[in-house]
């Protein structure tokens, strides 16, 4: 099972989802799936964005690839990495939430209680918040002009739609957020040092600008450290609710497992990508 927040991958806990998502806190995703199957089957479960990752590594771009960063840009900003071919857990499985790096001390609050996340700047509900608060500002576009009166509709992919259209407060919109969010990859380039970045997620499927955009600033940013282009593309399994590597979650596990019936569940997935 793929899923938000953060996930102990050993007993499939969910810690920790702020936002909407808060009353799967404390729920235990193996006990939910076995009273739903008559049969007793091994459940394995992670954060949504390293599973995402997980099935790129099995299935899709990051095919045997040891250093990839993967960013899934949807009504938030989920992130993941693989690092040395071991995708990235840290003490308390937070690490690899890479959309709570802060971009700016002094930036909007976060949903994670932080300030100035990169997800309060580059995500469907901060760019969304931000075209809201310039229609309460008076902004004045066509954009501005046509949700006046209906603000609740007016969504990430509309706002994207007219900004392709050259709308002025559409275009001011997206062109800050991409800003912020190429300047947040070039910082985990230097972080990772990756073979390759991953933009999946709902806004990356969309839109046209954002890639070569953001290809073009974390080229000039890294160039000097980094010294060769670092490929940005987007996710090859067409994928964004993560089934697939979830998929692949339990195709790992089961795969290390075999040969390492005592490792924890996240060193059996590691041997797992091993064996791929
Ligand atoms: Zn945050």
């Amino acid at each position: 099972m793929a899923c938000k927040g953060i996930i102990d991958p050993e007993t499939t806990k969910v810690e920790v989802v702020p936002g909407i998502f808060r009353f799967l806190e404390g729920v235990t995703l193996s006990q939910v799936v076995g009273a739903a199957v008559k049969e007793k089957v091994p459940v394995f479960a992670d954060n949504d964005a390293r599973v995402a990752l997980m099935g790129e590594r099995v299935w899709g771009a990051a095919r045997g690839l040891r250093n990839v960063v993967m960013l899934t840009l949807g009504s938030g900003l989920g992130g993941a990495a693989l690092v040395e071919g071991r995708l990235l857990h840290g003490k308390n499985s937070v690490g690899g939430h890479l959309g709570h790096v802060t971009i700016n001390p002094r930036g909007p609050m976060c949903v994670c209680g932080n300030k100035g996340c990169l997800e309060a700047y580059f995500s469907g509900n901060a760019i969304e918040a931000e075209a809201r608060a310039a229609l309460c500002r008076g902004c004045e576009s066509p954009m501005t002009a046509a949700f006046s009166n209906r603000p609740e509709d007016l969504t990430c992919e509309e706002i994207f739609r007219w900004a392709a259209r050259q709308d002025p407060v559409a275009a001011a919109i997206v062109n800050r957020a991409i800003e912020y969010l190429a300047a947040g990859i070039a910082g985990l380039v230097h972080i990772f040092d990756p073979e390759m970045v991953i933009l999946g997620g709902q806004i990356s499927l969309n839109d046209t600008v954002l890639l070569p955009t953001i290809r073009a600033e974390v080229g000039w940013r890294t160039q000097r450290l980094i010294r060769r282009p670092v490929p940005i593309v987007r996710q090859q399994l067409s994928d964004p609710s993560g089934v697939i590597g979830a998929a692949a979650l339990a195709h790992l596990c089961c795969q290390g497992r075999a040969e390492a019936k005592s490792l924890s569940a996240r060193d059996r997935a590691f041997s797992g990508l091993i064996e791929n």
